[in-house]
């Protein structure tokens, strides 16, 4: 009952697989860092850290870009498995392989996309 994958399917998932990597590679090196400035401070309880408190939100943006797109890369991952990836996960049209190979973990096609960019 395992679903046959179509070589596009295969090419998008090692795609993924590498983007998975390579993020949470990159998350755990953000979350070091973080740790690492915190650490600095030689403050444990976070009541003073004024001073770093810049370095780290801006850290803390980052690993939240990164970990959004982890979560996306993820659920493309678990689509690819369930032979539902490229389908637009609202309206149910397929979404073009273009798109696909230009954001490999788009969930939505163009339509919804903007539709919700939109509102
Ligand atoms: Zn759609």
């Amino acid at each position: 009952m395992s679903y046959e994958l179509t070589s596009f399917e295969k090419e998008m998932e090692s795609i993924l697989l590498e983007m998975q990597q390579q993020l949470q590679g990159k998350i755990a090196e953000t979350d070091q860092d973080f740790r690492n400035v915190v650490g600095a401070s030689g403050i444990k309880d976070s009541i003073d850290l004024a001073t770093d408190d810049m370095a780290a939100k801006k850290m803390e943006a980052i690993s939240k870009v990164d970990s959004n797109r982890l979560k996306a890369v993820e659920q493309a991952l678990i689509r690819i498995k369930n032979g539902k990836y490229g389908i637009c996960a609202q309206c149910g049209k397929r979404i073009p392989e273009g798109r696909l190979r230009a954001l490999p973990y788009a969930l939505l096609c163009m339509d919804c996309k903007s539709r919700n960019e939109n509102h």
